[in-house]
């Protein structure tokens, strides 16, 4: 198996566009990577980057300690999922499986033992005989995952494979996806903008903007400390509050309200910092210094409730309560934040102090 390292990566298209802009990534041998950001940032020109369908404009893909920088696509070692699939409508399923070891030449008899073994853990064994288009979107994809597996590459490059799939099958996708990962140890590099899908299953994630990545990171650390406001807004499926302060005598004056600053952390009067506290670590009944607001909009998720607090100078700040707790529409509450889940960025670059 192998590890990805990438260096100085540059990726600039005829038309000026640098969809991948100067970047250093390195993924460990085995790992499940995820690679996270909004529509455009170039997720999938990295992707293709690193398996040769793209050529880079400046620096340089290992993958198992070699160069590959200037090796064609077919000779990297890579197999990769597309996001339509990209199968072969004229080919039945088994065909389609077998099609990497026609490639390669193998006999007729290991192309159909291939796609037996393949076929036998996806669930595809009963579906070998028919084509593409008598396929369920989700059994395309398992077609397609299935093709690339007996690629046998060391390599699994994953284009937003669960997209086009609904949310249960999506859900069982993803389990199983994680579970095939697990046994074969393929590193595999997946791309998604969907971050509740990067954080149950990645080992680690990428969160990507513009061409560059913000942080790499494991899912809770992209999730409980998010480097800079950009990953804060991405991550979580309810948006942190990010919140305008000043700071006046050791305190943070923020949203009408004074807040302790949190512990160890010394700033001087007047300096501008956005506070950043996720509505799941805002708590109604805990006590101690909060912010005050009136109850504005409450939106039931189901197992909690999504409360949004107006505060006396405009500002919003949602918090997440027990769906029994749901206060009622203009009722005046106090929301204090847990120790240690209050984060400050800087106010102007909007990084993590
Ligand atoms: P999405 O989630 O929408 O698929 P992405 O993060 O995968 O987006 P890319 O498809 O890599 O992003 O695109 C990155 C940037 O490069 C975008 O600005 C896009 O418009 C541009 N781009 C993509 N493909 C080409 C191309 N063939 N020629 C010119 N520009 C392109």
């Amino acid at each position: 198996m192998a590890g990805i390292e990438l260096t100085g990566l540059s990726t600039v298209y005829p038309n000026g566009v640098r969809a991948v802009d100067d970047l250093d990534l390195s993924i460990t041998d085995g790992e499940f990577f995820a690679l996270l950001g909004p529509s455009g940032c170039g997720k999938t020109t990295l992707l293709r980057t690193i398996a040769g369908l793209e050529q880079s404009s400046s620096g340089t893909v290992l993958i198992d300690g070699a160069d590959v920088t200037r090796l064609e696509a077919g000779r990297r070692q890579v197999a990769m999922v597309f996001q339509d699939y990209a199968l072969f409508p004229h080919m039945t399923v088994a065909e389609n499986i077998a099609y990497p070891l026609r490639v390669r030449r193998a006999t007729k008899q290991a192309r159909q033992e291939a796609a037996v073994r393949t076929s036998g853990g996806l669930g595809l064994g009963t579906l070998l005989e028919r084509r593409p288009a008598q396929l369920s979107g989700g059994q395309q994809q398992r077609v397609a995952l299935a093709r690339a597996i007996a690629m046998e590459a060391e390599v699994l490059l994953l284009d937003e494979p669960l997209s086009n799939l609904d949310a249960r099958l999506r859900l069982e996708a993803r389990t199983f996806l994680k579970r095939l990962q697990r046994e074969l140890g393929m590193t595999t590099v997946f791309v998604t903008h969907d971050q509740a899908e990067a954080l149950a299953l990645a080992d680690r994630i990428a969160v990507m903007s513009e061409g560059r990545i913000r942080q790499v990171g494991s899912p809770k650390e992209v999730f409980q400390r998010p480097r800079d406001t950009f990953v804060a807004n991405f991550i979580g499926s309810t948006p942190m509050n990010l919140l305008s302060a000043i700071v006046r005598e050791g305190h943070l004056e923020v949203a009408g309200t004074r807040l302790p600053l949190p512990p160890g952390v010394q700033l001087t009067d007047d300096t501008a910092v956005t506070v950043g506290i996720r509505p799941e670590y805002l708590r109604v009944d805990g006590g101690g210094e909060g912010i005050t607001g009136t109850v504005s909009i409450v939106e039931n998720l189901g197992v909690t409730s999504l409360v949004t607090l107006e505060c006396p100078d405009g500002a919003l700040v949602g918090l997440t309560v027990p769906e029994q707790d749901e206060p009622a529409v203009g009722t005046t509450l106090t929301a204090a934040p847990e120790p240690g889940r209050l984060l400050l960025y800087d106010g102007e670059t909007g990084v993590l102090l």
